[in-house]
């Protein structure tokens, strides 16, 4: 049967490698492209905050462009999805709904409802997997029905399943033929993508990165010009406080699909079949690839993945609640520049370095603060670029040591953490601008400065810049007891699953932070033998 269909874009915003829109053209007389732009859902479900409004807005209008070089357009349909499917269903003659597959709650729970309605109303529902390397169910099946919790144990189980399948060919004039063609004028206006005002999101923000297919690929073929790079990346290695991104800087455009993850992966095996040596897993690109993998994996067959209670896998800690406090860290006003630093720059552009989240993300939990990684989850789902239910849970849950990762007795300090690849304060000058013309020998740590130098500085601490919120030697030392404590009383329990071979990623920056994790001795030892 020849179909006429809607294909549904909610991540995958994407023209190169796309299975499911691919399918449904094989499949169909005519196909819609449509986007449905419900604002409640992207604002309840999904969390858009004002930089990745304006992300998406920018990726859907290159969507939109993209499609429209074939003859065609993105039918982008503001209202409840509901409504707007109903209505068009009706209105298309549509016998056939596809969309991509996805693991989040969210995203389960409205295909459901797309199913329900397909039943009423007598069309077809078709996804495929399109957003990750595996169909991730594959994986959990092979592992008895459990997500595996390591990534040894991951890899063991990718060796049964082999390579993903093979990126799709792209959309091209020859193969989009299907493709619904170019409304009316008139129709074309109602369909355009809306201005950031038209949605009430504020016009202003200092975010340099531009979302979209054109501009991912362009960013991903700048990197694989440089192939000695590409082959001998080794994540651990690359600088937190670069002014520009040390890593691929990809990950925004992974987020909403802009860039298959297939074709990323088959790209680097290319250029690995073409290197001497490359790195490995897990520090690899390829075995970056391979950590998203994994917590999507996790996150796909673990009920309540984003909390703490009801989540089996996650330590249940008795978290202080302090407003005041989740406040201070969120609005960059720590008192320790290399934190404020990095919050200023989540919070202007979206997009930190992985080891930057580290650094702020053991801060607010077991490093300092002692305050929920829920809270600081929800904090990066409102700023980052990347935002990702599955990657963002499972760091915070790793980086607090409440599930994934074991050696809890390693705390980064917050002055020494930035000084070893910054030593001359150069990230903290350009985001806090405040403490610029400070020596760099007071950069990380202004509070030691004497009254003069502070003056020449032209900032005093405690008026023009805070004084740290927390000495960092005791309220670690005393974090790392509550933490000892907790996993002493529920070390019976599945989230202390481990491999000693799994944290390699850590071992890298264990081997160049050696002497910045604190503290150490007799009950980092005790803590470790658990
Ligand atoms: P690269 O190093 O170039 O890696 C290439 C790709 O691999 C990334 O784009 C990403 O898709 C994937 N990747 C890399 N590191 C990881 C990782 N540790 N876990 C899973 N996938 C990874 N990443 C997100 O994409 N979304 C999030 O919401 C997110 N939240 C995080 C929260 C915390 C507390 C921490 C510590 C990390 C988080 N990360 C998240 C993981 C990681 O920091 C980013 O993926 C990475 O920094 C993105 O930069 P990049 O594209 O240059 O990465």
């Amino acid at each position: 049967m020849s179909h006429r269909t809607i294909h549904l874009f909610r991540k995958g915003l994407r023209l190169h490698d796309n299975p499911t829109l691919l399918a449904a053209l094989k499949s169909s007389e005519i196909v819609f492209p449509v986007y449905i732009l419900d604002r409640k859902f992207m604002t309840s479900a999904m969390q858009l905050g004002t930089i990745r409004w304006h992300f998406l807005l920018q990726s859907l209008a290159d969507l939109q462009a993209s499609l429209k070089k074939l003859n065609s357009c993105l039918w982008i349909i503001q209202g409840e999805y509901e409504a707007i499917l109903r209505e068009h269903v009706k209105k298309w003659n549509i016998t056939q709904v596809t969309f991509d597959d996805e693991i989040e709650p969210f995203y389960k729970e409205m295909e459901r409802t797309i199913q329900n309605i397909g039943k009423e109303m007598g069309f077809e529902v078709f996804s495929m997997v399109g957003h990750t390397l595996y169909d991730v169910k594959r994986i959990v099946e092979l592992n008895r029905g459990t997500p595996p919790l390591t990534y040894k144990r991951f890899l063991q189980i990718l060796t049964t399943l082999g390579d993903p399948e093979m990126p799709v060919e792209d959309l091209t004039a020859e193969n989009s033929q299907k493709l619904c063609p170019l409304p009316e004028e008139d129709l074309d206006e109602c369909y355009r993508v809306p201005l950031p005002e038209d949605l009430g999101i504020s016009k202003e923000h200092l975010s340099p990165w531009r979302g979209g297919e054109t501009t991912g690929l362009q960013r991903l073929e700048e990197h694989m010009k440089n192939q000695g790079w590409i082959a001998k990346f080794t994540k651990p290695r690359t600088i937190p406080n670069s002014l520009l991104p040390s890593t691929t800087g990809l990950s925004p455009y992974f987020s909403l699909g802009c860039l298959s993850v297939r074709m990323f992966f088959y790209r680097l095996s290319k250029i690995y079949a073409q290197s001497k040596n490359h790195s490995l897993p897990p520090v690899s690109l390829q075995g970056q690839l391979l950590w998203r993998e994994f917590f999507y994996t996790v996150a796909s067959a673990t009920p309540n993945f984003t909390k703490m209670v009801g989540n089996p896998i996650c330590l249940q800690i008795e978290w202080y609640e302090d407003a005041e406090k989740l406040h201070k860290w969120k609005t960059a006003q720590t008192g320790f520049p290399w934190i404020d630093a990095i919050m200023t720059q989540l919070r202007q552009e979206g997009w930190i370095h992985h080891l930057a989240r580290h650094a702020v993300a053991c801060f607010l939990t077991r490093g300092d603060l002692w305050i929920s990684w829920e809270e600081g989850m929800k904090v990066f789902e409102e700023l980052l670029l990347d935002s990702d239910y599955s990657i963002n849970a499972g760091n915070w849950m790793w980086l607090s040591a409440s599930a994934f990762f074991h050696q809890y007795s390693r705390i980064f300090c917050p002055v020494r953490f930035g000084k070893r690849t910054d030593p001359e304060g150069h990230y903290i000058r350009k985001y806090l601008p405040v403490l610029k013309n400070f020596p760099s020998k007071y950069i990380y740590e202004p509070w030691t400065a004497p009254a003069e130098a502070q003056r020449e500085a032209g900032c005093i601490i405690g008026k023009e810049y805070p004084f740290p919120m927390v000495n960092h030697k005791e309220v670690s030392d005393n974090n790392l007891q509550l933490m000892k404590q907790v996993r002493e009383e529920q070390y019976k329990t599945a989230q202390l699953t481990r491999d000693d071979v799994d944290d390699p990623m850590e071992m890298g920056l264990k081997h160049r932070h050696s002497e910045e994790v604190t503290p150490k001795g007799k009950h980092a030892r005790k803590a470790e033998e658990l």
